[in-house]
């Protein structure tokens, strides 16, 4: 059965080292000290690997079930979520007023990361019911919050986001879902959701559904769909839940992976709901949710990569193979480990290397998604807007490939079920769909966000990037990773310049490269990482400071991204440089 191990070093490393938080005049960054963030990391990595990593397996293959409307949750789950609760892991970033604890969402992460990696299927539950708290502290009324926000705080009750219906999934205009108005102000919600993630299960005592209808009369298309609150039973005067309102779970999906948590079919027949935020203005009061799932999703693609390649690093130093070409490495056995061959350390390096890089980049956009939220910085916002399809987009595509590569280096293997490899690749696939598909957050990049606000987000990277480089022309042992990174950056600016000289005159021009833009644009971001990774790396060798060994991995595996990796870009560059041509160059029927 494969283990996990929680990153704690590697955490450390880059919230004191390299982000260096404690020193940030961001509000609430000065309480965390290295000793604190130590001990909150160390307590999440015990529930991790003890609690959630050994139930990984059994949510997998036990999966749910759906009898007589109620869904019950793999065996060990009901008691794993008490003990998250009990240990306050569920609102560790939501304010105090409402049962929070009010820390750095960075903390959060780092702590959302480790229980992603020990258990994706199982940490949804609570990690939705985060986003769907999050999008009523932005838009609810005082009395929403109130009756909402504690319980859903301590996952007493869970949350869910309904999009999806069976015609639209990214097309949300096609929505049919309706609303109609009660006279006591209440609506009467009658549709049907499809895909719904935790929708119905049996860890929570009530289930708040925040789902997507249109009023009748309002806009077409996607400007007359409104947000609601839909309990699966209606909250009392006193605040428990009561009556069970008229909302179902039709199905449960058969699917690939996260086989633990319920996919399911929500019918609504009339439920009563309650308006979340402005009449019309639903996709922006749902934005709140997404975009924060948008970067949860992202941070699925590191964390099943990162569980894979601990497993995977573990196999290849076990598993005795043929022999090195350049003489014997274990003379007294039948064989040497797997290690041993360039082609596997090639496979090791790619994942480490992504692995580091992309925890990186995931902590420093939620260093900005904290100064953007708790001390007002519009630039952190604008920024974080630009760079979120890239977290999604390109950390959850890398991190599939990752877990490929992890099960690689099992052969057979680890595409039979018994060493437990298969459920990485298999639970890692679906953040490359769900919260929007990547094809559409490559179009967000490209279509929306880089025109954003007149381009300044982009042009204000660009400057971020420039100013790594100046900064660091000079410094001994900087060389290796300036000139790369100056180098990945020019061709994200070419493909930028391509898209504005080409786009206007032929649309297609533009969407036929955003893909690739998408992944020349994560490229450049790890490659911006390793860049700080490796100067945190040199300043604490210089000073003599740690364990100068995770120093010079930290250099060389740096190294391993700028020579192997981020000449990435050139390709990506190629290809968008091509246009629309030869993408549409067919037409639909000679396909
Ligand atoms: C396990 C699971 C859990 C889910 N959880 C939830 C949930 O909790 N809540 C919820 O509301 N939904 C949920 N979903 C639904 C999910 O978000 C959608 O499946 C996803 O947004 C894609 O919609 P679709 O499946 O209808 O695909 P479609 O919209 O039909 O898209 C199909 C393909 O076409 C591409 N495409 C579509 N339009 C364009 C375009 N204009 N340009 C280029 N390419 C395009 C897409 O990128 C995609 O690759 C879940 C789905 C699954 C499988």
């Amino acid at each position: 059965m494969p283990s996990y191990t929680a990153p704690v070093k590697d955490m450390q490393f880059l919230l004191h080292d390299v982000l260096r938080v404690s020193a940030a005049d961001t509000p609430g960054y000065g309480e965390l000290e290295p000793d604190f963030t130590a001990a909150v990391l160390e307590e999440a990595g015990k529930i991790s690997s003890e609690v959630l990593a050994p139930l990984n397996t059994v949510g997998d293959t036990e999966g749910c079930s759906l009898e007589n409307g109620v869904v019950r949750t793999p065996v060990g789950f009901r008691d794993a979520f008490e003990q998250v609760k009990a240990g306050g892991w569920t609102a560790l970033d939501l304010p105090e007023e409402f049962g929070g604890q009010n820390m750095p969402y960075i903390l959060g992460t780092a702590v959302g990361e480790m229980f992603s990696g020990a258990n994706q299927a199982f940490t949804m539950y609570h990690g939705l019911t985060h986003g769907a708290a999050s999008a009523i502290l932005a838009h609810g009324t005082d009395e929403q919050k109130a009756t909402y926000l504690p319980r859903m705080a301590s996952c007493d009750w869970t949350g869910t986001m309904n999009l999806t219906e069976p015609h639209c999934g990214t097309d949300l205009g096609l929505m049919r879902t309706r609303a109609e108005p009660q006279d006591d102000g209440s609506f009467a919600i009658t549709g049907q959701k499809i895909f719904i993630s935790s929708g119905e299960h049996d860890l929570a005592e009530n289930i708040i559904h925040l789902v997507l209808a249109r009023i009748p009369g309002g806009p077409e298309g996607i400007k007359g769909v409104s947000l609601f609150i839909v309990p699966k039973f209606l909250v009392g005067e006193d605040g428990s839940p009561g009556a069970r309102n008229g909302v179902a779970c039709g199905k449960i999906e058969h699917k690939m992976g996260i086989h633990g948590n319920a996919t399911c079919v929500m019918n609504y027949d009339g439920a009563r709901g309650w308006l979340l935020g402005e009449m019309h203005k639903g996709m922006r009061a749902m934005f709140t949710m997404m975009n924060e799932a948008r970067i949860g999703v992202g941070m699925q693609g590191l964390a099943q990569a990162e569980v894979a390649y601990q497993n995977a690093l573990i196999y290849a130093r076990d598993r005795l193979q043929g022999r090195a070409v350049t003489g014997d490495e274990n003379p007294d056995g039948p064989a040497d480990p797997l290690i041993v061959h360039p082609d596997i350390r090639r496979s090791l390096m790619d994942q480490k290397s992504f692995v580091e890089g992309a925890r990186a980049f995931l902590l420093w956009g939620s260093q900005m998604i904290d100064r953007s939220h708790r001390g007002g910085d519009a630039a952190a916002e604008g920024l974080i807007s630009l760079l979120t399809p890239v977290i999604k987009g390109f950390l959850t595509d890398e991190g599939y490939d990752m877990t490929v590569q992890a099960q690689q280096v099992y052969g057979g293997h680890g595409y039979i079920e018994e060493w437990g490899m298969s459920q990485f690749t298999r639970d890692a696939r679906i953040a490359m769909i769900y919260e929007g598909a990547n094809g559409v957050q490559a179009l967000d990049l490209v279509g929306r966000k880089l025109a954003q606000d007149g381009g300044k987000h982009v042009m204000a990277f660009f400057d971020m990037v420039k100013g790594f480089c100046k900064e660091n022309a000079g410094v001994d042992g900087m060389a290796e990773f300036v000139e790369p990174i100056k180098k990945a950056s020019k061709d994200l600016q070419a493909a930028g310049m391509f898209f504005m000289q080409n786009g206007m005159k032929n649309p297609n021009a533009a969407l036929a490269g955003s893909y690739d833009f998408m992944h020349l644009f994560g490229h450049v971001c790890l490659g911006l990482m390793w860049g700080r990774m490796a100067r945190a790396s040199l300043d604490a060798l210089a000073a003599g400071a740690g364990d100068p060994d995770f120093y010079n991995v930290k250099l060389a595996t740096g190294h391993y991204y700028m020579t192997r990796r981020l000449p990435a870009t050139a390709m990506h560059l190629a290809r968008i440089e091509t246009g629309a041509g030869p993408v549409m160059a067919l037409k639909a029927n000679q396909f």
